[in-house]
């Protein structure tokens, strides 16, 4: 577990923060440093293949164990960016060993606790490694901890060649957190018959479906003049979009009034000015065919408001995003199975989980891999708060141990 612990450590070390306003790949190239890196610590190891794109995405081979080369090869992904929602400059891992079940003040910043009434996953750790940050930054285990995990089982499938399983194929991606995780993976290349993402909170979890995903942004066009001398000349863009988001529906249709299997619309960034407004509003449920019915309201606020302003344009841009997993794990059962299965042989109850959101296991599963999401130890991601457990983390790597067997049988 040392060594599981101080590369995680290592990792997190590394600002990899992506940017969703940026237009290259990866979306910043610090990103690269780490992929550089995991890149030379996977041909120091010994493994097959050993790959970087120009797009940062590494890709590696941990060869099968003998007369096991023909069955189906499973991949193993994480992400190496961290969310650009809060900095992860000069990340500085703090290690409380043998946890002592308390609040933990947070040390640069001690206005930040993590306490454990609002946490119940810390107290059940408490005896256990805990890491967390200084305070003033992210911890990033979203996801180096999936980093940290899958190379601690690459090094001990190389290290006990006794442990039977077929060809595994690993892949480290960047920009996931700015919903580009997949873009640049060669599906080809990469050569899967199944995927896992190592990327979910805690332990004992599998996800397995995600939402159904689209985005919309609305701009309104108005007529901008001077204040003065506006009278029966402007058409203020501003109105008329403040006027579109109150004709939305809110109640039992926003992310802040639902939960578990209900969608919502959310209109999360505005921006603009008199002559031109826009916004953009996620639109997500678990049935990929109530995204039209959401399409349809929008639309039909925008014909209303449209014939209420003759002069002003009033345009509905929907863009798809992903797909609900489920809908592609339907087609290789084995893929949930399997890891249910795995969990079990290490002694954990399986937690099959739904997200409210979507990973790059969407995307894939969409694109023909079937990929569900395995959980990697980390806890209130995105966040100064961010901790995780090394003992979960190590949960991780005996999972995918049991999984590399379990699929070696098939
Ligand atoms: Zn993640």
């Amino acid at each position: 577990m040392k060594r599981l612990l101080e590369s995680f450590c290592r990792y997190v070390k590394i600002e990899t923060t992506s940017d969703e306003e940026s237009t290259t790949y990866p979306s910043t190239s610090i990103q690269l440093e780490l992929s550089k890196l995991l890149r030379d610590e996977l041909k120091a190891l010994g493994l097959d293949d050993v790959e970087m794109s120009e797009f940062g995405i590494v890709t590696a081979t941990i060869p099968a164990t003998n007369g096991r080369e023909d069955g189906p090869v499973i991949a193993w992904l994480a992400h190496v960016d961290t969310s650009p929602e809060f900095t992860a400059h000069n990340v500085v891992p703090v290690i409380h060993k043998g946890y002592d079940g308390k609040d933990i003040i947070l040390p640069n910043d001690t206005s930040r606790i993590i306490k454990v009434d609002e946490c119940p996953d810390l107290a059940a750790c408490k005896g256990k490694t805990v890491i967390t940050t200084d305070g003033t930054t992210l911890l990033g285990a979203d996801d180096k901890s999936g980093c940290a995990v899958i190379m601690e089982t690459a090094t001990r499938l190389l290290e006990d060649i006794s442990i039977p399983h077929g060809r595994i194929r690993i892949c480290f991606t960047c920009d996931e957190e700015i919903g580009h995780g997949v873009d640049k993976v060669d599906l080809e290349q990469l050569g899967a018959d199944v995927a896992y993402t190592l990327d979910g909170e805690g332990q004992g979890s599998i996800e397995t479906e995600t939402f159904s995903a689209d985005g919309a942004v609305i701009t309104v066009t108005g007529v901008n003049t001077h204040p003065g001398y506006a009278k029966d000349k402007m058409v203020n863009a501003i109105r008329i979009l403040a006027d579109f988001i109150a004709r939305m529906p809110g109640e039992g249709m926003s992310p802040e009034t639902t939960n578990g299997r209900q969608g919502f619309m959310h209109p999360y960034v505005i921006e603009g000015g008199v002559h031109e407004a826009k916004v953009r509003v996620l639109l997500r449920d678990f049935e990929t065919a109530k995204l039209s019915d959401q399409a349809k309201t929008l639309n039909d606020i925008a014909s209303t408001l449209g014939a209420e302003h003759p002069r002003a344009s009033i345009k509905v841009n929907i863009q798809k995003q992903y797909r609900n997993m489920g809908e592609g794990l339907a087609k290789e059962p084995r893929a949930a199975a399997i890891a249910q299965a795995a969990m079990r042989a290490i002694g954990i109850e399986p937690k099959m989980e739904i997200i409210r959101g979507g990973t790059d296991g969407s995307r894939l599963t969409e694109l023909g891999l079937p990929t569900p999401n395995l959980a990697t130890g980390m806890h209130n991601f995105h966040s100064p708060l961010e901790w995780a457990c090394l003992e979960e983390m190590e949960t991780g790597v005996k999972l995918l141990i049991e999984l590399a067997k379990g699929w070696g049988k098939e």
